[in-house]
């Protein structure tokens, strides 16, 4: 099971928590969940925590929508044989 969480580092109180990949992107804001410090998310940001967030997020998405919806479809058959 993919993990869809992506894990926060708070550069004010260095706690980790976690958020949920969609919602972590350019422009997003949250609270630290121990310090309360409002964390903005940034691409561009100097706090490398975020960006590593940032990064962190777009790769969880990029697999989650990778993902075949029909995933039977693509078990089992390996190499397609049956060309007309
Ligand atoms: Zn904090």
């Amino acid at each position: 099971m993919t993990e869809e969480k992506v894990k926060i580092k708070c550069t004010k109180c260095s706690q980790v928590f976690r958020e949920r990949a969609q919602k972590v992107r350019n422009g997003f804001q949250t609270n630290c969940q121990h310090c309360n410090r409002l964390i903005t998310f940034d691409s561009a940001s100097e706090d490398k925590n975020i960006r590593r967030a940032l990064t962190s997020a777009k790769e969880i998405r990029m697999t989650l929508d990778a993902r075949p919806k029909t995933e039977s479809a693509m078990a089992g058959s390996a190499g397609d044989r049956s060309q007309v």
